[in-house]
């Protein structure tokens, strides 16, 4: 009776084949050690001569008894396998790709604003953010008692110098180097020591003009922040000349932009008034020009300065300063050029 006892063997070691499967592979070469041509079964039932003629028949019997219950058990266990298939990509899907990176609304708004003047033949300049007293306050005839040098409206560096509080510092720097027609725009960080709220950060941005040449009136002033405006809030755009102060200009004056939110009937954005406050401008100063050399007898200059935190949030209708330096990129996704 020992080709019964090793049917029953066998078997049971294909069932435990089955339950050990971990992959269709698995399965196939356990299927095929012990169901194929010249697996185990049909190697056993090779022996049967062994056995007298009348357990033949009754052992032929069992044999395709245990190879149909076999092949129901593999079948069953290749189930199991079914759905891992179905989790392989499709091959009709489009490819995944990578996400895009994208500017800064920032960067974007600094751009943009260097697009627009750059039609009026200006070109962008720079400047360190490390800056010393004479660029940063002296040049810009801010005088020593000048409440803007108090150390709380300021970045003191270690050893000496400061971080700019403006990037009017740009305008020093290039009329230093350069000798007119000049039109630069200057673009950068500014860092004041200002508490952190919604609408104040310690590090900010602008975008300084400078235009100086020997017929500079404060109508070219106007009619080149009129093209700005209206380029940058559309052709309806007014803009409005306010009396101001600035140490480095003289007149100087704040320019406010007819409110293109609410066609001036009034809103939370120019706060009911119809005009919305965009930046600070004016003729320069001759004793700015006396500092860098320049005769202010022959030379006439304007210059203006944009808050760019302030510009992405009009017209993007950002409420919170700090979003902008936060680095969160479910807030800068918005921002895909
Ligand atoms: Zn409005």
């Amino acid at each position: 009776m020992s080709l019964f006892a090793d049917l029953q063997a066998l078997t049971a070691a294909a069932r435990a084949a089955t339950d050990a499967a971990k992959s269709r592979e698995d399965l196939a070469a356990a299927k095929n050690l012990f169901l194929g041509r010249s697996g185990q079964l049909n190697n056993l039932m090779g022996r049967i001569k062994e056995l007298p003629n009348a357990e033949k028949g009754a052992f032929g019997q069992a044999m395709n008894a245990a190879k149909n219950e076999l092949t129901a058990a593999f079948e069953t266990a290749a189930q199991k396998f079914a759905g891992a298939e179905k989790l392989l990509p499709d091959p009709t899907l489009p490819p995944k790709t990578r996400p895009l990176g994208t500017l800064h609304p920032l960067r974007q708004m600094r751009d943009r604003i260097a697009g627009i003047f750059g039609r009026l033949g200006f070109a962008v300049a720079g400047g360190p953010e490390m800056e010393d007293d004479f660029h940063n306050f002296q040049a810009l005839n801010i005088p020593p008692d000048h409440p803007a040098r108090d150390n709380a409206e300021t970045f003191a560096l270690v050893g000496g110098g400061l971080l700019r509080s403006q990037t009017s510092s740009v305008q020093i720097r290039t009329m230093e180097k350069m000798r007119p027609p000049i039109r630069i725009l200057a673009p950068g960080s500014v860092y004041r020591p200002d508490a952190v709220d919604a609408t104040h950060h310690y590090h900010f941005h602008q975008i300084e003009g400078l235009a100086v040449d020997t017929r500079v009136t404060l109508a070219d002033l106007k009619s080149c922040l009129l093209f700005f405006a209206r380029e940058m809030f559309g052709d309806a755009a007014r803009i409005r000349l306010r009396p101001s102060f600035f140490p480095f200009t003289e007149p100087s004056a704040e320019m406010d932009v007819s409110c293109v939110f609410c066609g001036q009937a009034g809103c939370r954005i120019c706060k009911n008034s119809g005009w919305i406050e965009v930046l600070g401008c004016g003729m320069i100063d001759p004793n700015v020009f006396r500092e860098v050399g320049y005769d202010p007898e022959k030379y006439r200059g304007f210059a203006f300065g944009i808050g760019l935190d302030r510009m992405v949030m009009l017209t993007a209708g950002v409420n919170d300063i700090r979003l902008l330096t936060d680095s969160d990129l479910r807030f800068l996704r918005q921002f895909v050029a």
